[in-house]
């Protein structure tokens, strides 16, 4: 065997050490999936053994699960029953690896998840090491994928239906002692007493038979015909649709094998789980899902967008103009990345609150167990909070995050770049101000350049590096290396009015005003906004961006365009709300909904006099219409920024998509939709959509010759010569 490695010791206990050659994390190929079988048969057959141990030959965890990578290579190739065949092999090995008679037990040191979860709960005895780093859980519904090696159905079998949900519904991911607690793992030990206590389990105690194979087993908590247990699938089901509105084939068909496979002994129980896994697999959905949210992440996160031909570099000291929300969440995130950082603002006391900003994360990761103290010190002791330019000295790189003004941002450049070394690059983090223009404040172009995180920074994976016109490639591969030694996902684009991910999430949010200005209830709008798959509705997120933001961009671009631009009803609904009624938005306790200091938040009765409802219909063709506006006008906007050479690589649009604005995950991104949905039939609809609502729906050149060709962004829309 290639994967695994096995040793007997004198007492007959086999040590199993899973270890797949040439990479860095054991996941499961086809070879350790076609070597399975011979060594279940092994430990079943060979009369020396008595019983077994699993390991793992890295140092970073057992197993992260199924190799997605070659697993969407062979999506929807071949027959579902061929499908089926291929895939019912794990849930077949280990079935047989936990009737095999002998007790088999399996030591974690590290991560196990997804599948790699699923050998572990095939054994009859599981041991964790105590540390709070290591993962333990079934992520494959994040991916549009359901658990495909008994997941489904030991789970359940394990902790009770209710318990469940969250671990198979919401991929929940556990810490070893909290995997302790829900009964999913038997014991936590010291860090590397792991396969010690795995051994001593199997050589005095070793009980070979699972709980489900005992007599006498239940389901925790009662299974489908037990009273209790119908109660929590008919809360459960409605639970599901409320959280995900059925766009989630995945959580639907772990919640149908759930419920069918309880009913029934395991072997058949596993055959259920199979087909479910199989039919998932098979939906447009999964494929987008793990093309954009894994495979192309993934790529991105190796540096796909970086310029070839520059020179890798290491960015070791970074200043960061202005401690405000900002400049205090990166400089806290390049901190926890070892990057020497300089904090500078206007007033010591400024620099120093941004500084504590960095001091409560820290603190809360302490108290978490998710870092040590003296980790805690060495990235606090690398920020330096400042008021003096001279500082900066050294820096390859300086990221400013100060007011969004133009003639701020220019002093603080011209500051900065007076102490400077010839190479080094300056970022802005501007969320608006056209790259280009503010690069005319610096005295090398060349070297400057969009860096534009998002709020909250140590929670939002993505950055939007943006090249002006005259940004070089060095400049571009510098931003790209740093972003990922903080372990972000960095996406590359074009210089244009609110960039990529701004100027499309803004469509969404104008729709939804324009719905309010077209006569439609406001509860409405937002329902059907977050059944969309958006994270929440176009009106409270307006809410949440802020409305005299809203009202400012409007009243700047409205400035910038001149004759350009025509003024619609938006304009004078948002002049009402902001400058009449003082309503700002959520930042203000009062926007189109009212935010009371206690309690949930309402909408506005006031509303309805300046938007008066013209109907009060919820008809299911209304709803779909609305949902069409909603996610159509985003994606022509995504496929106007690739015709425009904003965007250069579908997995930039994509991905960017879903981790900047929370586009609807389960359509893998606005390019993905209007491929599943094939261009013909999405410009079918756009133009009749342009023909109802107006112009902003008219599909550009590019998808009417796509439509035309039959072409796709996927498969043909390689990154360009960026
Ligand atoms: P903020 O008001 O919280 O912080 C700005 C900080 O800059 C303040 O601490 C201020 O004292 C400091 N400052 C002002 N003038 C300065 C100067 N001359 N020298 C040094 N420091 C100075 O603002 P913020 O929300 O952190 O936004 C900062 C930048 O990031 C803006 O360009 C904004 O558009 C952009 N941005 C904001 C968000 C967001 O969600 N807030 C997201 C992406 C980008």
């Amino acid at each position: 065997m290639e994967n695994f490695r096995l040793e007997v010791d004198g007492d007959g206990i086999a040590l199993v050490t899973f270890d797949v050659p040439g990479r860095s994390m054991n996941t499961i190929t086809a070879g350790v999936m076609a070597e399975l079988p011979e060594l279940v048969g092994r430990l079943k057959t060979d009369a020396a053994i008595k019983g077994a141990v699993l390991t793992s030959g890295k140092d970073n965890g057992f197993c992260a699960g199924a190799d997605l990578t070659e697993l969407s290579g062979s999506l929807g190739a071949g027959s579902p029953r061929e499908a089926f065949e291929a895939l019912y092999g794990l849930n077949r090995s280990l079935r047989d690896l936990e009737t095999c008679g002998k007790p088999v037990a399996i030591a974690l040191e590290g991560l196990a998840l997804g599948g790699g979860f699923e050998i572990a709960l095939a054994c009859h005895y599981r041991v964790a090491a105590d540390d709070n780093r290591i993962q333990l859980g079934l992520p494959e519904g994040r991916v549009g994928l359901m658990p495909g090696g008994g997941g489904t159905q030991r789970v359940p079998r394990l902790v009770g239906v209710m318990a469940a949900g969250p671990l198979l519904l919401e991929s929940k991911i556990l810490r070893p002692k909290e995997a302790l607690a829900q009964g999913l793992i038997h014991a936590v030990v010291a860090k590397g007493e792991a396969v010690a206590t795995a051994r001593a389990w199997v050589k005095d105690k070793g009980d070979a038979v699972q709980p489900w194979d005992k007599q006498g087993y239940k389901v925790p908590g009662g299974g489908p015909y037990h009273p209790q247990g119908a109660q929590m699938f008919i809360m459960g089901n409605a639970m599901l649709r409320k959280s995900t509105f059925g766009n989630y084939p995945a959580q639907t068909n772990m919640m149908k094998a759930v419920y069918e496979g309880l009913q029934l002994p395991m072997d058949a129980a596993l055959r259920v789980e199979s087909r479910y896994f199989v039919k998932t697999m098979q939906t447009p959905q999964a494929r987008a899902m793990i093309r954009s949210l894994f495979v192309s992440m993934q790529e991105l996160g190796k540096g796909a967008a970086r310029p070839k031909a520059a020179p890798a570099t290491d960015v070791k000291k970074v200043g960061v103009l202005g401690a405000g929300m900002m400049g205090a969440g990166i400089a806290y995130v390049q901190a926890l990345a070892g990057i020497e950082t300089v904090l500078l603002d206007v007033s010591q006391e400024a620099a120093d609150k941004g500084r504590a900003h960095a001091e409560d994360l820290v603190k809360k990761q302490v108290g978490r167990g998710r870092m040590t103290p003296e980790k805690a010190q060495g990235v606090l002791a690398l920020i330096k909070a400042t008021t003096d330019y001279t500082a900066l000295k050294g820096a390859d790189l300086v990221i400013e995050a100060v007011f969004e003004n133009r003639e701020v941002k220019a002093e603080v450049t011209k500051k900065a770049e007076a102490q400077l070394g010839e190479d080094a690059v300056f970022g802005s983090n501007t969320s608006t101000l056209p790259i280009t223009s503010l690069a005319q404040a610096s005295v090398r172009p060349e070297r400057f350049i969009g860096i534009h995180f998002f709020s909250p920074v140590d929670k939002m994976m993505l950055v939007e590096i943006i090249k002006g016109e005259k940004t070089g490639d060095e400049a571009v591969a510098t931003a790209i290396d740093y972003v990922l030694k903080i372990k972000k996902t960095p996406i590359v684009v074009h210089d244009s009015r609110g960039f990529y991910t701004s100027r499309c999430f803004m469509t969404f949010l104008q729709e939804g005003v324009q719905m309010l200005v077209d006569g439609l209830p406001p509860a409405l709008i937002d329902n059907v906004g977050r059944m969309t798959g958006m994270p929440r509705g176009p009106l409270e997120m307006s809410d949440d961006v802020a409305l005299d933001l809203a009202y400012k961009i409007v009243d700047q671009t409205a400035k910038d365009l001149g004759d350009r631009y025509t003024p619609g009803p938006m304009d004078a609904l948002l002049k009402t709300l902001v400058v009449e009624r003082g309503r700002y938005g959520r930042k203000n306790g009062k926007g189109f909904y009212d935010y009371p200091e206690t309690g949930p938040k309402r909408l506005w009765p006031g509303l309805k006099d300046i938007a008066p409802p013209s109907t009060h219909s919820s008809d299911p063709a209304l709803v779909e219409e609305l949902k069409t506006r909603l996610l159509y006008r985003q994606a022509v906007e995504a496929a106007r920024c690739v015709e425009e050479g904003v965007v250069t690589d579908p997995r930039d649009a994509d991905v960017g998509a879903i981790l900047g604005w929370g586009f609807a995950p389960w359509t893998g991104g606005p390019l993905s939709l209007i491929d599943t949905v094939g261009a013909a039939a999405f410009v079918a609809t756009c133009e009749r959509l342009a023909a109802a609502y107006g112009p902003r729906f008219a599909p550009p050149k590019l998808l009417r010759d796509m439509a035309a060709r039959g072409g796709r962004f996927y498969g043909e829309g390689a990154r360009a010569a960026a």
